[in-house]
């Protein structure tokens, strides 16, 4: 059966350290496709300050287009309520094997996972194989993870992946622009054209008086 893997994220904005993390994953594990999955609402963020879904839904999909292998699911922005990994998993599962369905993270959100942070942690590690990108300032070690309750048989599932460092984040692209500093090159152009088209991540303009 077909392998897929399945980016999920807030993806506000969408930056190129996901675009590499997705397609270093797509070839390395010889993925048939990858779908990126902006969340309807992060469980695990402050939701005030989080954009609306169909501004990140439209940012993700400008930045695929390009990639005949890439492309943005709306199952999560489509389902209410906050977007819990563990339903998307389960919904996707009914035409895939946990063998054939490749979570792809960054170490800092495969961390979190492990130390049994996000709904049904556990659970989720035997779903579907987990691929583990490298981010710097989240140095990951697969057998550092046994401290964390992790069974031999959910280790076998998680793939650790070196990707070039990229230290881009969309936090810093939001600080960057809400503080005129460039963003140009972090991200596609045609995201970071719709970013000001729309007027997003700057403060509120103040009033003189
Ligand atoms: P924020 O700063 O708002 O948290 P982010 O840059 O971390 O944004 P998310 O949408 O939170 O982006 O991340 C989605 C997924 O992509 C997560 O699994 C995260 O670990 C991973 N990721 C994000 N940036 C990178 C990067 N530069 N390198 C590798 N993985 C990344
Ligand atoms: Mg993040």
């Amino acid at each position: 059966m077909a392998r897929v893997g399945i980016m999920g994220g807030t993806f506000d904005p969408v930056h190129h350290g996901h675009l590499v993390t997705a397609e270093e994953a797509r070839v390395q594990f010889t993925l048939e496709h990858v779908y990126f999955v902006p969340n309807r609402f992060p469980p695990h963020k402050q939701l005030d300050g989080v954009t609306d879904p169909e501004h990140r839904f439209r940012m993700t999909s400008l930045a695929v287009r390009t990639n005949p292998r890439f492309s943005v699911a709306r199952l999560e922005i489509d389902r209410p309520g906050p977007s819990y990994t563990i339903d998307t998993l389960l919904a996707l599962r009914a035409g895939h094997s946990a063998r054939d369905l490749y979570y792809i993270t960054g170490a800092d959100a495969i961390l979190q996972i492990v130390r049994g942070e996000w709904e049904r942690s556990a659970e989720l590690l035997t779903l579907c194989q987990y691929i583990a990108a490298s981010r710097p300032g989240f140095p990951i070690d697969v057998h550092d993870l046994r401290r964390y309750n992790v069974t031999r048989q959910h280790l076998d599932n998680l793939h650790v992946i070196e990707i070039p460092a990229l230290s881009i984040s969309s936090t810093d692209i939001r600080r960057r622009v809400a503080e005129g500093r460039p963003i140009r090159y972090l991200l596609p152009d045609e995201v970071a054209a719709y970013i000001a088209e729309h007027g997003l991540y700057r403060p509120p303009v103040r009033s003189l008086q």
